[in-house]
C-alpha cells in the first residue's frame, strides 16, 4: 500500500513539506480507499447505453460505494467506460428526487411535500377528470428507455388497458424509431439481426453514422480485438471513430442514401449480386435494380461530395468481404429520412447476401440500456412480442392470455411522442404523464415544447432526479428509485437480455417505477383485472415470457436464474433450448422472415433534401450529437464531479477556416441563433474534425442547449425528429457576457 502512494503522490508531484495544509496524505488516501472497500458486491448491468455492461457495484454500509467491471461477462469482459466507471455516483447524486412533491399555490417551481398515498390519488383524480371532460385520448404518457423491462410490460397495460389511452410513446422515439420502422419494413419485425461478436468476426466493419468511441465505447473494445478487418467509417465529422477507421468517407451532410445507392448500383453493374439469395429470400429486387440506374458514382459523387473512385472502391470491398457487418446509430436514424435510410442498408445487405451468418449483419445499434426492452414488451409503438395493432389474431392472442375482453385491445397505435407534444400545443391532449426522460432538454424546438406545456391542465413527473427542466413545470413530482435500487431485466442492442439487481434501498420516499405503476393501479381500480396478486417484477417477468412465447423475442426459456448464470443471454431463447446460452444467435439464418410470405422486401429509396439547408441568413449546417463523459440530458452525469471535470460546459466545434474568416478563436464565446431560438453564450473550438459550413454542438447542456436551434421535423414513417441538420449563424461576441456584436 505505502508503495503505491508513493507511486500516486510521484505522479501527482505532490510534496507533502510544500502542501499549504500539510495534511497526512497516507492518512487521506487510507481513509479514501477504506471508505471505498465494499462489505458486499451486487452483480448488475450498466444503467447508462444499449452496450449492456456487465458490472458489480461495491455496498458497503448500506451505499453504493464504487463499481467494477464483471470480467465473465460476454459483453464487456471486465471493462468500462468512463459513465459506467462513475456510475454509483449517479445513485447519490445531490438531485436525487425524496419525495412527492405538488405544486404549492400553482406556482411553477415551487412545491409542497406530499404523501404517497394523496399523490398517487391526486395523480389518478386529475387524469381521470380530464378524462371524463375530453375524452380517454385527452391523456398523454410519455416513457423512456430507462426502465427495466418487467416496469415497460407493467406500465403499458397499465395505461392502455387502465387508462384507455393510446397516446403513449417513449423517448426511444427520439433515438431509434425509425431502425424499428425500417426492420419491419424490410424483414417484417423489429429486431437488430446481429451480435457484438459480428465486431469480432467479420472481415469488413462499415459504420454509417454510427460514433462509437463517444456513444458505445466498449465496442471499440470489441472491435479491436478484430485487428485484421477493414474499418469503413461514414460521417459528416471526423469523429473519434472516424479517426479510428481504416477508410474515412467524409459525406456531406444527409446524403447515405445516395452513398447507400451508389454502392448498390456498383456492385450491381460489377456482377456481384448474390442471386440465389435473392431470388429465394427476397421481393422487390427488379423495381430496385431499375431505381438503382441512375445512382451512377458520378452522380453520387455529385451529391456525397465522395469521389467516385472512392465509392466504387468501397462498394466493392463490401461486396467481396466475406462477412461485412454495418452498424449505425443516430446519423442515420435522426433524420427525416431515417427509416428508408436504414431500408437502403437492408437493401445492400439483402442484395449481397449479407445476413443471417456469424460477421454479416445490418445491426442497428441502440441507445439507453433498455431501449430494446420497450421496442420488445412495450405497448406503444406495437402489441407487446412485436405483435401488430392491426392484426386481429394478435389481439385475439393477447386477449386470451390476458383475460380480457378483445374489444379493449387497441386495433392502431395511438400518437407517437411528437405528436403528443403538438396535441397538446393544439389542447387535444391536456394531461401528460412524463418517465424517466427530461423533454425540456431533449426535445427538438424548445420554443414550441415550451409553448405547449403551457397548455397542460395536469403535469406529472416521475423521475429518479429533481429538480430538473421538465420536473421544476410538474404539477406533481413523483420521486422514483433508480439503477442500483431495483430489479429486472435489460435487453442490450444484441437481444442480450441481462439481470439488474437491487444494491442499495432508494432515498428517502422514493420508490421503484415498478411499485408505482402498481399504486396507480390500485388506485385506478385494475390491479386485479390486469396484474393479480403482483408484488415484485418476477411476477411481470412471468407473465411477460408467456406473452413472448412463439413469438421472434421469445423470452419462455429465461430465467432470472440462467441470466444470473451467465452474465446475459440473447433471445430467441424458447422453452427446453438445447443452444448454448453464452452462444452468439443471429438472427434469420434460415432466410425466412416475418413477412406474410417469409420473403424479405427491398424498398426503393430517393434521397432527398433535408427540411433545412443553410441560407444566406444562417449559412450554417448545425450537426448534433454526444460526448464520452455524459449522459443524454446529464440528469445522471451532470451530478458527478468526476465526469464533469472532464466535460463541463458545452462547446462548438468550428473548422478552422470559418473561424479565421469569422475572426473567430479558440476559447471565444460566440451566440449561435437557428430560425427556432438561440444558444446565448457557447465556448468554440477551432477544429479539422468540421468541415467548412459544418458546426457541431454536444446536445447534453441544457444551459447551452442544442434543442434551442434544432428543428421539429419529424420522419413521416417513424415520427423520428431529425435532429442532425438545422440551418443556423454565428454570432462573435466579445469575452462571456459582454454586448452581442453581430
Ligand atoms: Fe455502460 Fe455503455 Fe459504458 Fe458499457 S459502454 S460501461 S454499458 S455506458
Amino acid at each position: 500500500m505505502k508503495s503505491i502512494l508513493r507511486a500516486v503522490k510521484k505522479r501527482l508531484g505532490v510534496d507533502i513539506q510544500k502542501e499549504k495544509y500539510a495534511y497526512d496524505l497516507d492518512e487521506q488516501f487510507g481513509y479514501m480507499a477504506k471508505a471505498k472497500i465494499p462489505d458486499r458486491w451486487v452483480s448488475t448491468t450498466c444503467g447508462y447505453c444499449s452496450v449492456g455492461c456487465g458490472m458489480f457495484i461495491g455496498v458497503k454500509d448500506g451505499k453504493a460505494v464504487s463499481v467494477r467491471g464483471d470480467a465473465k461477462h460476454p459483453v464487456n469482459e471486465g471493462r468500462l467506460c468512463p459513465k459506467g466507471l462513475a456510475e454509483h455516483y449517479a445513485i447519490t447524486a445531490p438531485n436525487r428526487a425524496k419525495w412527492p412533491l405538488f405544486r404549492n399555490d400553482n406556482v411553477k417551481g415551487k412545491f409542497k411535500r406530499m404523501d404517497w398515498d394523496e399523490a398517487v390519488r391526486t395523480m389518478v383524480a386529475h387524469f381521470r377528470d380530464i378524462q371524463e371532460r375530453h375524452g380517454a385520448e385527452a391523456l398523454g404518457v410519455i416513457s423512456t428507455g430507462q426502465l427495466v423491462t418487467e416496469e415497460f410490460y407493467t406500465l403499458g397495460k397499465l395505461i392502455q388497458l387502465g387508462f384507455g389511452t393510446k397516446n403513449f410513446d417513449g423517448n426511444t422515439t427520439l433515438c431509434m424509431a425509425s431502425a424499428v420502422s425500417g426492420y419491419k419494413r424490410s424483414f417484417g419485425s423489429d429486431g437488430p439481426p446481429g451480435n457484438y461478436e459480428d465486431l469480432e468476426k467479420a472481415d469488413l466493419v462499415f459504420l454509417i453514422g454510427a460514433n462509437i468511441a463517444d456513444n458505445h465505447p466498449i465496442l471499440c473494445y470489441r472491435l479491436e480485438k478484430n485487428p485484421q478487418k477493414i474499418l469503413i467509417a461514414a460521417d459528416p465529422r471526423v469523429t473519434k471513430t472516424a479517426m479510428m477507421a481504416d477508410i474515412y468517407l467524409p459525406v456531406k451532410p444527409r446524403t447515405d442514401i445516395a452513398l447507400l445507392n451508389g454502392m448498390m448500383h456498383v456492385i450491381l453493374k460489377s456482377g456481384f449480386v448474390n442471386e440465389e439469395y435473392v431470388q429465394k429470400h427476397t421481393r422487390g429486387f427488379e423495381e430496385l435494380a431499375r431505381h438503382l440506374e441512375k445512382y451512377t458514382p458520378a452522380y453520387v459523387a455529385e451529391i456525397t461530395g465522395l469521389s467516385p473512385d472512392m465509392i466504387r472502391k468501397t462498394a466493392l470491398l463490401y461486396a467481396k468481404a466475406r462477412a461485412p457487418f454495418i452498424g449505425w446509430t443516430m446519423g442515420v436514424n435522426h433524420s427525416t429520412q431515417g427509416t428508408e435510410t436504414v431500408n437502403a442498408i437492408c437493401n445492400l445487405a439483402l442484395m449481397t447476401g449479407n445476413l443471417g451468418r456469424v460477421g454479416a449483419s445490418p445491426f442497428s445499434i441502440t441507445g439507453q440500456c433498455n431501449a430494446m426492452g420497450t421496442r420488445e414488451s412495450g405497448f406503444a409503438s406495437s402489441l407487446p412480442g412485436y405483435r401488430k395493432f392491426e392484426n386481429a389474431e394478435h389481439r385475439r392472442e393477447l386477449a386470451a392470455l390476458w383475460g380480457i375482453a378483445e374489444e379493449m385491445i387497441p386495433s392502431s397505435r395511438g400518437l407517437a411522442y411528437p405528436d403528443i407534444i403538438e396535441n397538446v400545443l393544439s389542447g387535444r391532449i391536456k394531461g401528460l404523464w412524463v418517465i424517466a426522460t427530461n423533454p425540456l432538454v431533449s426535445f427538438p424546438n424548445q420554443a414550441f415544447l415550451r409553448q405547449a406545456l403551457e397548455n397542460l391542465e395536469f403535469l406529472v413527473v416521475q423521475d429518479g432526479y429533481h429538480p430538473i427542466p421538465t420536473s421544476e413545470a410538474a404539477h406533481l413530482v413523483l420521486p422514483a428509485a433508480v439503477w442500483g435500487e431495483k430489479e429486472g431485466t435489460f435487453t442490450n442492442s444484441e437481444r442480450r437480455v441481462s439481470k439488474v439487481n437491487k444494491a442499495v434501498d432508494p432515498p428517502a420516499e422514493a420508490k421503484p417505477d415498478f411499485d408505482i405503476f402498481l399504486m396507480i393501479a390500485r388506485e385506478l381500480g385494475v390491479y386485479d383485472r390486469l396484474f393479480p396478486g403482483w408484488t415484485k417484477p418476477a411476477d411481470a417477468f412471468e407473465e411477460w415470457k408467456k406473452v413472448s412465447r412463439g413469438r421472434l423475442c421469445d423470452y419462455s426459456g429465461l430465467s432470472y436464474a440462467l441470466l444470473e448464470q451467465h452474465g446475459g443471454v440473447q433471445w430467441p431463447y424458447p422453452e427446453g433450448s438445447a443452444r448454448d446460452p453464452r452462444e452468439s444467435f443471429p438472427l434469420y439464418q434460415d432466410g425466412i422472415f416475418q413477412t406474410e410470405d417469409g420473403r424479405a422486401k427491398f424498398w426503393v429509396v430517393e434521397n432527398e433534401a433535408p427540411p433545412e439547408s443553410p441560407s444566406e441568413e444562417y449559412p450554417f449546417w448545425l450537426n448534433t450529437g454526444r460526448t464520452v463523459e455524459h449522459w443524454h440530458t446529464r440528469t445522471k452525469t451532470g451530478q458527478i464531479p468526476l465526469l464533469n471535470r472532464l466535460s463541463p460546459e458545452a462547446w462548438v466545434e468550428i473548422n478552422t477556416r470559418d473561424a479565421k474568416r469569422l475572426k473567430i478563436q479558440h476559447g471565444d464565446y460566440v451566440r449561435l441563433e437557428s430560425p427556432r431560438g438561440a444558444i446565448d453564450s457557447i465556448t468554440v473550438r477551432v477544429t479539422e474534425t468540421v468541415a467548412p459550413g459544418q458546426i457541431f454542438v454536444p446536445f447534453h447542456y441544457a444551459e447551452a442547449n442544442a434543442n434551442n436551434l434544432t428543428i421539429n421535423c419529424c420522419d413521416p414513417i417513424s415520427r423520428e425528429p431529425n435532429y442532425k441538420q438545422s440551418a443556423v449563424r454565428i454570432c462573435k461576441l466579445e469575452p462571456r457576457g459582454a454586448k452581442l456584436r453581430k
